[in-house]
């Protein structure tokens, strides 16, 4: 389906699922690369990075863990610029090499807190990987090392991303009609 309606809103196709898998496995083979040996701790950010956690790790042919940790700071369409810690890390990260794995990193601020936190713990290295970057929201200097697409500011939907709840279980991703 190309254009879906949740609640009020109308959206349209925006990254297919094939274009979503290619780009997964693209970052993937990066890691793959890059973290050959070290066993990094992957971190999932829930709940809006399940889908694309999981698809990252099946592409992964190197060792490595992952744990979830869940934070919240949007209400429907709109930023509440609060964040607010709901589920904590319990392991120790001190010395481990971390893979932060978002669905978005918007105007940056989730991720500042969720590194401020973690850097408290002295792991070894963190890097980011998020599925969706975008780069015009930016409010704080945050490296996402390990981005799968680069978007404009638009609302999205899909592939583990909600609207007021909704949509999570969409295998595409769409953007709203404004
Ligand atoms: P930030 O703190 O970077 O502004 O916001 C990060 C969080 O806001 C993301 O993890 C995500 O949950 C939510 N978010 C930001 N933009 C969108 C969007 O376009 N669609 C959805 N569904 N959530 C978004």
């Amino acid at each position: 389906m190309s254009t879906i309606k949740i609640n009020d809103k109308v959206f349209n196709i925006s990254i297919t699922h094939e274009m979503i898998q290619e780009g997964v496995k693209r970052v993937a083979d990066e890691i793959n690369k890059d973290y050959k040996g070290r066993k990094p701790l992957l971190l999932g950010v829930l709940n809006g990075s399940f889908m694309f956690t999981a698809d990252l790790m099946k592409n992964l042919d190197i060792e490595c863990e992952i744990s979830f940790v869940k934070f919240s700071s949007y209400e429907g369409t709109d930023t509440t610029g609060n964040v607010r810690q709901l589920i904590g890390l319990t392991e120790s990260i001190k010395g481990r090499d971390i893979i932060i794995v978002e669905d978005i990193v918007d105007t940056g601020l989730t991720m500042q807190k969720i590194l401020d936190i973690l850097t408290v713990d002295e792991p070894q290295s963190i890097a980011i990987a998020s599925l969706i970057l975008k780069p015009a929201r930016l409010k704080v200097p945050v490296y996402v090392k390990y981005s799968v697409f680069n978007i404009p500011d638009r609302f999205i939907v899909g592939y583990g991303l909600d609207y007021d709840g909704l949509g999570r279980n969409l295998p595409n991703i769409y953007e709203v009609v404004e």
